[in-house]
């Protein structure tokens, strides 16, 4: 990542009588500058505003554009405001320009996009004056969305825009780009397979180094978590890049789409670090503010060059606007928050209130990792979950105790080889407090994010060969299939990466942010060929909608209703009452054959295959090696 500019020092920018000598990362400058009145663009039926937030700077101006690409400019100074806005008045004649902002600090004088902009032009160097309505398909609305209650109904399907259908056998016209989700045989497949969440990674307007907008016939991929502009819409996702309505249009028609067909659309956020931090608009409007320092220098607990600062004022404000803008504008389900450990709790607290004015349905999830910030604050990470209810957290206990360590490759987990249950249990309760011994991170099953496969990190198939190299094709196809159950007969929020469904490899590339296509793609032959793999998971699916004891929505529930059971060792047996609902799982987790003794009574199986045998007290029950089986009893009434 190029970093163009290091800054030292105090970290006082602009004339001093501006800021009273106080630095941009004294509590003192929140106090002395924190804003609450409009900024971005105002379209009115006459006049258009234009306001911005650059206490340090001793002008501002607006830089306008007849178009994204030239550098014919004219330029409005700026009026400064209260508590370190500015602002611009002009008429309807600006519409349909592009437009910049420029300050000048310490008599330097700086061009950024509006850190607010929601139109764009190519590439997203310049904001675009237009009225959002023009975005709107025929009929859109973003409140009309598919019917959805209980967070752990959810069984989310994350998939990148590009992935779904850039390969060149695949079903789709419009390949690689967001108008693939508008066509029967995306929204067929998905609607079969039964999920009721697609999440769609980066769709935000990311860096020009990651993708060039304007050279979409040359071989380009990133995964985009690379932000540049957070309110506008990435334009190699469209076709046609240059006309900043189509992208948002484009964009619209797929969610659209998907929420006709009875799927909700998460939206995946990376609001805690930019793709660089001197080349965004944020270091170059207000230098310093938005970011976390350490002896000086940005702090990196990203790992990709800078952490934002979610506990100041403004970037708070910040992310709580973007998000009330994306749910509300687009009609966006869910948000997937990237790096969540890096916020701070008081943030995705009020981003959680934001979202519940608007429809308390929209899921909130995150990766709460454990993450090395300077942070004046509580960190939204798994030990917080306490802190922050309805909130949900990946749980990488039951992805690495399954499958075995994400870092440490060559480590097993429980269905690959390892022994040690432990994490497994603690998965399978959705992470809850539930005894003395099983003890997770979450106070209820809607703060768990169940999951054996995400983007990053190998998928479960690559693991497999590098963890099992001896093991054969049909061994690795039982490990992977057993995982995929347990997971999916677990409590919490389920979520499966695209492809998990056939064994998705990536040809053991275990970090493909910016692999090339044939790398990246979802693999519709495969899909083919792995036909029965995909009527598994399409079974395990139905499974877990079938009944609400794999779906239990509050951890009383689960204490109560989850109860583990005696059986042979490496295998894992518990059963799930719910009102109406008594149900055995068993997954079998050795090679061989094994016997499980249930009570005496009558019960049906509902997924997997074995042998039972009534005896004098119990029921015999033989499951073979590595499978699952799922059996229905009588609830008495
Ligand atoms: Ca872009």
């Amino acid at each position: 990542m190029a970093v163009q500019k290091q800054f030292t020092g105090t970290l006082r920018y602009g004339d001093p009588a501006l800021t009273g000598g106080v630095s941009v990362h004294d509590k003192q400058f929140d106090e002395l500058f924190a804003y609450d009145g409009p900024l971005g663009l105002g379209i009115g039926d006459e006049q258009i505003t234009f306001h911005l937030w650059a206490p340090t700077a001793e002008e501002a101006y607006v830089n306008l554009y007849a178009d994204a690409q030239t550098d014919v400019c004219t330029r409005h100074a700026m009026t400064r405001g209260e508590r370190g806005s500015w602002s611009f008045e002009g008429t309807e004649a600006l519409l349909e320009q592009y437009y910049t902002f420029s300050v000048v600090i310490e008599g330097e004088e700086t061009e950024a996009v509006d850190p607010y902009a929601r139109l764009v032009g190519v590439n997203g160097d310049r904001g675009f004056i237009g009225r959002l309505n023009h975005t709107n398909p025929e009929g859109f609305d973003a409140k009309t969305k598919p019917a959805f209650v209980n967070p752990t109904d959810a069984i989310v399907y994350e998939v990148h825009v590009r992935d779904f259908s850039i390969q060149p056998q695949s079903p789709f016209v419009n390949k690689g780009k967001f108008l693939a989700f508008t066509e029967q045989a995306g929204l067929d497949y998905l609607t079969n397979l039964g999920v009721t969440h697609v999440q769609l990674l980066p769709v935000y307007d990311y860096s020009t180094d990651s993708v060039d907008e304007t050279r979409l016939s040359e071989e380009q991929y990133n995964w985009g978590y690379d932000p540049k502009n957070y309110n506008a819409i990435e334009g190699s996702y469209a076709t046609d890049p240059y006309d900043p309505y189509v992208r948002v249009r484009e964009l619209k028609q797929a969610i659209q789409a998907m929420h006709g067909r009875g799927l909700r659309v998460i939206m995946d956020v990376v609001y805690n670090h930019v793709y660089d931090a001197y080349r965004m608009n944020f270091m170059k409007l207000v230098p310093g503010y938005y970011y976390r320092y350490e002896n000086g220098v940005l702090a990196n607990g990203s790992g990709c060059g800078n952490d934002t600062a979610s506990e100041r004022y403004m970037m708070r404000r910040f992310i709580v606007d973007s998000i009330r803008y994306l749910a509300t504008e687009f009609g966006f389900d869910g948000f997937r928050f990237d790096l969540m450990g890096l916020h701070d709790t008081e943030t995705m607290n009020e981003v959680r209130r934001v979202l519940d004015e608007i429809d308390p349905t929209i899921l909130v999830i995150g990766e709460g990792w454990h993450l090395n910030t300077p942070m004046d604050a509580e960190a939204a990470n798994q030990s917080n979950a306490v802190l922050m209810p309805r909130i949900a957290h990946f749980n990488d206990g039951i992805r690495d105790g399954l499958r075995g360590s994400a870092i440490e490759f060559e480590k097993t987990g429980w269905v690959n080889g390892h022994k040690r249950i432990e994490d497994v249990r603690v998965g399978v309760v959705g992470s809850i407090q539930y005894d003395e011994h099983i003890k997770g991170f979450a106070v209820e099953p809607d703060q768990c994010v169940t999951y054996i496969e995400a983007h990053d990190n190998h998928t479960v198939w690559d693991k497999l060969i590098v963890s099992n190299p001896k093991a054969s094709d049909e061994e690795r196809t039982k490990m992977h299939r057993l995982a995929s159950a347990v997971m999916m007969t677990s409590q919490g929020i389920a979520f499966v990466h695209a492809g998990q469904e056939f064994m998705r490899t990536k040809g053991g590339v275990e970090n493909s942010y910016k692999s090339p296509t044939p790398v990246n793609q979802m693999d519709w032959v495969r899909v083919e060929e792995r036909a029965e793999d995909v009527t598994y998971m399409k079974e395990l699916i139905r499974l877990r909608k079938r009944y609400d004891v794999f779906r239990m929505t509050s951890a009383e529930q689960i204490r109560n209703g989850l109860t583990f059971m005696k059986s042979p060792k490496h295998s894992l047996a518990y059963t799930l009452e719910g009102a109406d609902e008594r149900v055995y799982v068993i997954h079998n987790a050795n090679k061989t054959m094994r016997t499980f003794h249930l009570p005496k009574e009558a019960w049906t199986i509902v997924f997997g295959e074995a042998q039972i045998k009534e005896r004098a007290h119990d029921m015999e029950v033989r499951v073979d090696g590595m499978t699952t089986l799922v059996l229905e009893g009588v609830k008495e009434s």
